[in-house]
């Protein structure tokens, strides 16, 4: 059985001290090897710095996006073979914010999951409904939609992939998806991922939207939910560690 995947997103947070400090209580607070598997998607700038870090710790080292492109005159940019030589293991793509911001259609998160796939990076494909859309009951619809161009582009090394399901309503809100309504969308992901590769009992399917030491434990006995993307907890040393210990 798969061991579940806490993975921290720290978005554009930290400093080299509050890095090295916030690092540092995690290692001694996990103390012996976690009973589940956990990553930290840290901003590109300290990727060297946290490397470092991490050397010694059975924590693994995330970033939070990567270029479509290989290399050349793309300014701003990091590529997959960048990230790899940093001992990048796992690299979001699609995350909410850079669809919002940054306007990355579903095409564009499909190359970029490519991308990471072909240097040996695990992508994080976050998937997830706007308010608007739940209200207008196309929950479903979205997911499906934006999963099913990351299948298409990614077919033959789709077990490779995790999934992260993060209701955009939910994301940094305080307002968490209740455990039966993430667990619905998992199962609707989860038969997506069935019908497109036999291996599909692999892939992780995360829940990320305020998670939280309170409400974790919940989320994660679900059937379908193989562990959280965690963002404001994760920069607190004691959140993050009490959403570990309900992963089990
Ligand atoms: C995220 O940014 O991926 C996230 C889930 O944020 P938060 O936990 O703060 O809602």
């Amino acid at each position: 059985m798969k061991r579940k995947l806490i993975a921290g997103n720290w978005k554009m947070n930290g400093s080299l001290a509050a890095n090295q400090a916030l690092l540092q209580a995690i290692t001694v607070g996990l103390g012996a090897p976690a009973a589940c598997q956990v990553a930290v998607c840290v901003p590109a700038a300290y990727l060297a710095q946290i490397q470092l870090l991490l050397k010694d710790s059975a924590i693994d080292l995330g970033a939070q996006d990567v270029s479509t492109h290989q290399a050349g005159a793309f300014t701003g940019e990091t590529s997959s073979a960048m990230l790899k030589e940093f001992g990048v293991r796992y690299c979001l793509v699609g995350h909410s914010e850079r669809r919002q911001y940054h306007a990355e259609t579903d095409a564009v998160v499909a190359f970029k999951a490519q991308r990471a796939l072909a240097d040996g990076i695990t992508p994080i494909v976050c998937v997830g409904e706007t308010l608007a859309e739940r209200e207008a009951g196309r929950t479903e619809e979205v997911v499906k939609r934006q999963l099913a161009a990351v299948i298409h582009t990614n077919g033959h090394c789709i077990s490779e992939i995790v999934v992260a399901y993060e209701p955009v309503w939910a994301i940094g809100t305080g307002k968490t998806a209740s455990a039966e309504q993430a667990q619905a969308v998992h199962a609707v992901l989860r038969a997506q991922l069935k019908a497109a590769t036999e291996h599909s009992d692999r892939i992780h399917i995360l829940y990320g939207g305020s998670m939280n030491a309170a409400n974790a434990a919940q989320l994660l006995a679900q059937p379908d939910i193989d562990g959280g993307l965690v963002g404001g907890a994760s920069l607190k040393a004691a959140d993050f560690l009490s959403i570990i210990a309900a992963a089990l």
